[in-house]
C-alpha cells in the first residue's frame, strides 16, 4: 500500500518562495513506488488550494502555483472529508513544508490536531515555544542549558518608558547585543548595536514585525548547528558549522549573498561535539519536540558551548543545513524524508 502524502506548503509568509523550492525538491526525491503524492498549495493571499495528484515529478515551482478555481476549506482535510466526493481513502500523513508564523508556530499543528490527521514534525507545543525566543529560552534556562543572557520587552511596556527599556538593556546586557522580534526566522528584523542610537533604532525595527523583541548579549564564538531526528529516542548528526562573511549571519547572508561557508563536518574537538550534542538532545526533550529539528550554537574560544536557539521546522531543501548535516551523516534526502513520516505515523499511533 503507498503512502498517501499531502505537502503543504507556499503560505502567507515572507518564507513563501524557499517553501515552493522545498515542496520541488520533496517531490523530486520521493519514491513513487511508495508514495502517493497530493499537493495542497496555500497561495500568497493565504488560500489553500488542492493541486492534482502527482504522477511524476514536476519540472519547476511555476507548476506547483496552482490559480484558486479549486479552493480546499483547511478543515475538508479532515478524513472524513478528504477525498469525499470520490469516494477515496483520506490522506495517510501530511508533510507541512512551511516556516514562520502560520506554519512553523502551532497553528497549523493545531489544525492538523483537530482534524486528527498525522503530520509530519514537531507538535502544538514545541512548534509555539520554539517559534518565541522569549519562552525558548525560559524553557532551556529552567532545564540549565548554557545560553547567553537577555532579557525581552513588549511593545506597550517600551513604549510606556523607553528610557527604562534602554538603561536596562545598558545595565544588564551591555554592548554589544542583539535585538530580535521574538517570533521570526531568517534573522529577518535582527540588528546588531554597538551603542545607545543604534539601540534605538534596532527597537523600532524589531518592533515593526511582533509585538515581543527580546534582547540578547553579544558574544564572540563559532557557529555550530546539529540536527535531530526521532521522538523519544531523538539521534544527533555530525556537526557543521556556518561563517558567514558578514559580520553575522543576517538575511542578506543567508538568502542574497550566498557566499555564507557550511562547513561538514565542523572541524571541532571530541569534548565540544559531545556537549553541543548532549544539549541538542537535552533542548529537544525540554520543548518536547518531535520529528526533527535544528539546533543552533555558539562556541567560544575557551571550548564553551551556548544554545542560541532550536527552529522546529528548518530550512529543508537538499541544499540546507539540516538535509546536508544527515547527508553527511549517512541519512541520503530522500531517506530522510522517508524517515519523517514514519516518525509522523508512530507518533500519531502512540497517540490513539
Ligand atoms: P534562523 O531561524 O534562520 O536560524 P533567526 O532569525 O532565528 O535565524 P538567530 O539564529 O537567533 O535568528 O540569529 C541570527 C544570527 O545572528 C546568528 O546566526 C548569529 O550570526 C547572529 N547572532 C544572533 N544572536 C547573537 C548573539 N547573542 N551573539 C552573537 N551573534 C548573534
Ligand atoms: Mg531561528
Ligand atoms: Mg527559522
Ligand atoms: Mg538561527
Amino acid at each position: 500500500m503507498k503512502t498517501k502524502l499531502g505537502l503543504l506548503y507556499g503560505g502567507k509568509s515572507a518564507e513563501h518562495k524557499v517553501s515552493l523550492q522545498t515542496a520541488l525538491a520533496v517531490i523530486r526525491a520521493l519514491d513513487l513506488e511508495k508514495f502517493e503524492i497530493h499537493p495542497i498549495y496555500i497561495n500568497v493571499e493565504g488560500q489553500w488550494i488542492k493541486g492534482p495528484e502527482l504522477s511524476g515529478p514536476v519540472d519547476n515551482v511555476k507548476a506547483l502555483e496552482f490559480s484558486n478555481d479549486n479552493q480546499l476549506s483547511p478543515l475538508s482535510l479532515a478524513p472524513s472529508l478528504f477525498h469525499a466526493e470520490k469516494q477515496e481513502a483520506p490522506l495517510d500523513v501530511i508533510f507541512p513544508l512551511l516556516h514562520g508564523p502560520n506554519g512553523e508556530d502551532g497553528t497549523v499543528q493545531g489544525l492538523l490536531e483537530l482534524l486528527n490527521v498525522p503530520y509530519v514534525g514537531n507538535g502544538v507545543l514545541a512548534s509555539a515555544a520554539g517559534m518565541d525566543k522569549v519562552m525558548m529560552k525560559n524553557v532551556f534556562a529552567q532545564a540549565g542549558l548554557a545560553q547567553v543572557n537577555y532579557v525581552a520587552f513588549i511593545k506597550s511596556e517600551w513604549e510606556h518608558s523607553k528610557e527604562e527599556a534602554y538603561s536596562k538593556v545598558e545595565a544588564e546586557l551591555g554592548f554589544p547585543c542583539f535585538v530580535k522580534p521574538a517570533n521570526l526566522g531568517s534573522s529577518v528584523g535582527i540588528s546588531k548595536c554597538t551603542n545607545r542610537a543604534e539601540l534605538e533604532t534596532a527597537f523600532v525595527e524589531a518592533f515593526q514585525f511582533d509585538r515581543k523583541v527580546i534582547i540578547e548579549e553579544g558574544v564572540v564564538a563559532r557557529e555550530i548547528e546539529v540536527g535531530i531526528l526521532g521522538n523519544d529516542y531523538p539521534e544527533c548528526s555530525i556537526p557543521g558549522e556556518i561563517v558567514p562573511k558578514t559580520d553575522f549571519y543576517d538575511y542578506k547572508a543567508k538568502y542574497e549573498d550566498g557566499d555564507t561557508a557550511l562547513i561538514i563536518p565542523a572541524d571541532i574537538k571530541d569534548e565540544e561535539y559531545e556537549q553541543i550534542k548532549e544539549m541538542a538532545i537535552q533542548a529537544f526533550k525540554a520543548l518536547d519536540c518531535s520529528g526533527l529539528v535544528r539546533a543552533d550554537f555558539f562556541l567560544t574560544k575557551d571550548g564553551k558551548a551556548l544554545i542560541n536557539e532550536v527552529n522546529t521546522m528548518p530550512g529543508f531543501t537538499p541544499f540546507s543545513m539540516f538535509p546536508l548535516l544527515w547527508k553527511h551523516t549517512g541519512v541520503e534526502y530522500p531517506q530522510l524524508i522517508e524517515r519523517l513520516v514514519e516518525l509522523a505515523k508512530e507518533r500519531h499511533q502512540e497517540k490513539q
